[in-house]
This record gives structure tokens, sequence and C-alpha cells, in this order.
């Protein structure tokens, strides 16, 4: 056998391992780093989630100190002396006194359209109109009846001191949508006369563009995030979106989150704030009473605990959060997140594949240690020439397959087999042919022999076969077959003639004075020589 060289591995057999490796410490990686990294998007959400919840807080505080304003502006007109006064008399007099105080106040406040005076048939008394920076009393002849808009029968029903806050929407003017569309807030209240009687209402229309801009220009810092007013109807006040805006007030039912998420909208109908998770990001919402503040000054401030806040509109602010907008903040979204992941899964690959190489290496050096000790001990076995086990080896299984026959009494033979005239073979041949008849001999013996007889060269051309379960008389037969057929052989010469070969066999079969092998042996060798002696080519048993 020759020695194969150890050098490069496979480099399939290394690509299979760097595979496995990989994969395995891939999987192993993944495993611990995506709880870290699910932790790392939560984290990223709370910390917008607080962000928005603070924006929100710092709206809803802003509408309430404006809506405070606007409540503390009403309450006062109604304590002002001269409307008391022209409410008792309804004189020419007293009317011209107040409509210059309104237009004075129209003038000063800036952010309310109209100031009117209706008496308690609707009938305006007073209209101050207040548009794009001009500021006038529209005359008597102008005048409308109002008995049968919404805010002044709700009007109607206020206890004194009570403010009524109609809805937010869209101004109309003598029956027709005012273009462009104008948010309007109408804030109304019951004026009395000098004895404190009910004669009138006061009402004061509200631009609330002003904080509906403040609200989206604070929500769209965020840019993906969509803040939202929305009103009780579900309808959208201010979004993102202007399209949606004023859905009830255009005649577009389906353009109301009621009707395009009823879900999402029950949930923040019913409750007072949440969050509400979809597949795609999160709510977050609050209903909210922009008239709050003013309730709470009033009742610690004033000790005025008669208004109800049924005659205030109620909102409700929402953000939607898509999850783009906290996930472009976690480790994977940002290029050092990236680069770190990508040289980590290189890292691993590359460690991975120095694993692979170094353990096959190692399993390629393992392998040829134990096929050289496997050689080492053919080797310590057989007989290099011929291949037939050698001396060594037949001592060695020949003694247990003797105790065994001892043990269980059974016949056991040996053969001695020694070629004939050997020597001059050598010298007239030369040493090669006399290796050939060797191997010849070897090869003959074995195809006569059972797979379970021990054959072995026992020396030069001395050669033994130990046959098991055999009495003599058959180990005689073997011994006569074998040498008949070597008898029968011829080895091809260079010379292109033929050798033909002897062999002489002594043949004995182990018996109880027999100690060991070698007793056997010395006996067999004593036959061996009778062979010899009586002419050689024969048995002798
Ligand atoms: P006999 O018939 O009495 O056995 O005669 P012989 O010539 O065979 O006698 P002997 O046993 O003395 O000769 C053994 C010879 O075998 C001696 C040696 O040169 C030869 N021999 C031993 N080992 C080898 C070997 O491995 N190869 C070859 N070619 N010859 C060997
Ligand atoms: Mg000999
Ligand atoms: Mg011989």
């Amino acid at each position: 056998m020759v020695d194969k060289p150890s050098g490069k591995p496979d480099v399939s057999v290394v690509m299979y391992r760097f595979m496995l490796y990989f994969l395995a410490s891939l999987a192993v990686f993944l495993a611990l780093a995506w709880p870290a990294y699910r932790k790392n998007v939560e984290s990223r959400e709370r910390i917008l989630v607080e962000r928005l919840q603070g924006f929100s807080d710092v709206n809803e505080r802003l509408i309430q100190q404006r809506y405070r304003e606007l409540y503390s502006d009403i309450r006062m007109q109604v304590l002002v002396p001269s409307i008391r006064q022209y409410m008792t008399t309804g004189s020419a007099a007293d009317r011209a006194e107040v409509e210059a105080f309104l237009l004075k106040a129209a003038k000063t406040y800036q952010h309310y359209d109209q100031i009117r005076i209706l008496d308690l048939e609707g009938n305006e008394l007073i209209r101050i109109n207040h548009r794009g920076g001009r500021t006038q009393s529209v005359p008597a002849a102008e005048l409308q009846n109002k008995n049968d808009r919404y805010y002044f029968k709700e009007a109607l029903r206020l206890s004194p001191g009570e403010v009524y806050a109609a809805p937010l929407d869209l101004n109309i003017e003598n029956g027709r949508l005012e273009q462009p569309h104008r948010p309007t807030q109408r804030l109304a209240i019951k004026v009395t006369d000098n004895a404190g009687i009910p004669r009138g209402i006061l009402v004061m229309n509200h631009d609330p563009s002003e904080f509906l801009a403040e609200f989206k220009t604070s929500m769209g810092l965020y840019k993906p995030v969509r803040g939202m007013l929305l009103n009780f109807g579900g309808y959208w006040v201010s979004d993102v979106e202007p399209d949606n805006e004023w859905g009830w007030m255009l005649g577009h039912p389906e353009r109301s989150l009621a009707v395009q998420q009823p879900d999402i909208w029950h949930t923040m109908r019913t409750q007072p704030r949440g969050e509400i998770r979809t597949h795609d990001g999160l709510y977050l919402f609050r209903q909210f009473d922009p008239f709050h503040a003013a309730m709470e000054y009033d009742k610690t401030q004033l000790k005025d605990g008669t208004h109800s806040s049924q005659f205030h509109w109620h909102g409700i602010m929402a953000v939607y959060m898509p999850e783009i907008s906290w996930r472009r903040y976690t480790v994977l979204a940002q290029p050092g997140g990236q680069i770190g992941l990508a040289l980590i899964v290189l890292l691993l690959a590359v460690l991975s594949w120095i694993l692979a190489q170094l353990q096959v290496q190692k399993a390629a050096a393992r392998a040829e240690r134990v096929r050289h000790v496997r050689e080492m001990e053919h080797q310590a076995h057989t007989d290099v020439l011929t291949g037939a086990f050698n001396r060594r080896h037949f001592y060695l299984f020949g003694e247990r397959e003797l105790s065994r026959a001892r043990r269980i009494e059974d016949p056991l033979s040996l053969l001695m087999l020694d070629i004939d005239h050997f020597k001059r073979i050598n010298d007239e041949y030369g040493h090669d042919i006399g290796d050939e008849a060797l191997k010849l001999l070897t090869r003959t013996c074995l195809q006569q022999l059972r797979p379970h007889d021990l054959f072995a060269r026992t020396g030069g051309e001395e050669f033994a076969a130990l046959l098991p379960h055999t009495g003599i008389a058959d180990a005689a037969m073997v011994a006569e077959r074998i040498r008949r057929t070597v008898a029968g052989l011829s080895l091809p010469l260079a010379n292109g003639g033929e050798l033909g070969l002897t062999v002489s066999i002594g043949v004995v079969q182990w018996h109880a004075g027999d100690a060991d092998l070698d007793a056997l042996f010395k006996r067999a060798d004593q036959k061996l020589y009778q062979a010899k002696d009586e002419g050689r080519d024969r048995v002798c048993a």
C-alpha cells in the first residue's frame, strides 16, 4: 500500500462543514440577537410614543388655554353695563353705544369673525362683521332672523352665565358654504337686563384656523406620523390630508374614520384615551375637552358650579404612527447597525471557515493515524512478499485454535509444506522466479483451503496450514490435493520455457500428548522430513 499524501483537505468536505458551522452559528446568533432587537424596536416605539404623548399634551393644553380665553371673553361681554342697559331699554341711543363698543371689541380681539346680539325671538339686533382686517356693523335693514339655527336653539336652553360652544364647522354665508372654507367656532351666552332677566343672546364666531394650523405644524414635525383632530361624529376637523377634513359639511359621509375604520373609531369613541395597535402601526388617542380648563377655573375660582359640559363640543385628538416612524430609529435602520451586522455575519463566516478547515484537517490526520495503525497491524501479521499471514500471526491464532479444539475435543490437524529443491530454483532461475514460485504456491494453497483454515508462511519456503474440525484422514486428503495441484502447476519463464514445482507435506493431528503448538510443529516437521527422505513431492501423514 502506498501512503496517501495528507496535505490539502477535500474542498467539498470543508465547504460542507463550513455551511454547517456557519448556519449553526448564524442560528445561534439570531436566536440571541432577536430578543435584543425586539427590545430595541420596542424602546424606539416607546420613545416615539412618549414624544407624541408630549406633543399631544402640549396641544391639548394650548387648545384649552385658547378656549379659556374665548370663554372669559364672552363672559366678560355680558358684564358690560352698556349691553345690560340696552337690554333694559332697547333705545336707539343705547343700541348705538353698544354697537360702537362691539366694533371696538371686534377690532381689538381680531379673532372673532362676528359678534352679534339676538333677541329671544332670534332677530339679530346688532351684528358686527370682522373680515380681512375690516370691521363693520351690518345695517339694520340687512339683519336676519336666526331662530331656526341650531346654535340659537341651543343657546335658548342656557342658564344665565352658562356658555354654549357649538361644534367646530365651516361658516355658511347666506345658505352657502363660504369659499375658501372658513372654520368657525360659535360661542353663545344669554344677555340680561339690569334686573338680571335674560333678554337676548350674544353670539361670537371665533376663527379656529390659528390653533388648527398650530396643531398641524407641531404634529407634522415627525413626518410619517399622522396627527388628527376628530369630532364625535368620527369626522376629521384636522388631518394631514386636507381632503379628509369637514366631510360632514361637504356632503361626504365616507370621509370619516367612523366609516373608514369602524373598529378603531369605536375604541376611540368609547375610551377616554389609549393605544390601538394595527398590523402596520399604532394609534394614540385621547378624548379632549377644550373647555376643561375654563370649567375648572369656574369651579375653583368663581365657585360657580352650575355649568355643565353638555353645551361644549368635545373632540378626539389622535396620532397614527406607522411602524416605519419608529423602525427607522432602530439599530438596524442605522448605517452603523447595518455595518455592524454585516461585520458580525462576516466574522461568523470567517470563523466557520477556519473552524471547518481545522476540523477537516484534524479529521484527516486522525483518519491517517488510524490507517497507519491498521497498516502497521497488517504488516505485523502478514508476509510482505506473498500477502499470506506470517509466523507470528500463525502462532498467535494457532494457539487459540488449539485451546479451542482441546476444550471441545474437536479434531485439529496441521500441515507443514516445504518446496522441494527451492535452493536450486533460486540458483538456476534467479531470486525473482523463486519469489514468483512462493506467491504461486500461496495462491494455490489458499484456493485449496477452506476460509476458516489458518494458512501462513512460516519460513523462507516453508508454509503451514492449521485445519480445524479436521481429522488426520481428511487433512491428508487436503494435503494430497494441494500436492497434486502444485505438481500440475508451471511457472512461465522469461525465455519462454516453463518451470515445474513440487512440494513435500507433513501432516499430523493434534492429540492429548501435544502440550502446545510447538509440540505439534515438531511432529509435523518429522513427517515433512520423512517425506523429503522418501523422495519429495509427497505427503507423509
Ligand atoms: P529441500 O527440497 O530439501 O527443501 O531443498 P531446498 O533447496 O528447498 O532446501 P532449503 O530448505 O535448504 O532451501 C531453502 C532456500 O530457500 C534457501 C533460500 O535461498 C531460499 N529462500 C528462503 N527465502 C526466500 C525468499 O524469500 N525468496 C527466494 N527466492 N528464496 C528464498
Ligand atoms: Mg526448507
Ligand atoms: Mg525446501
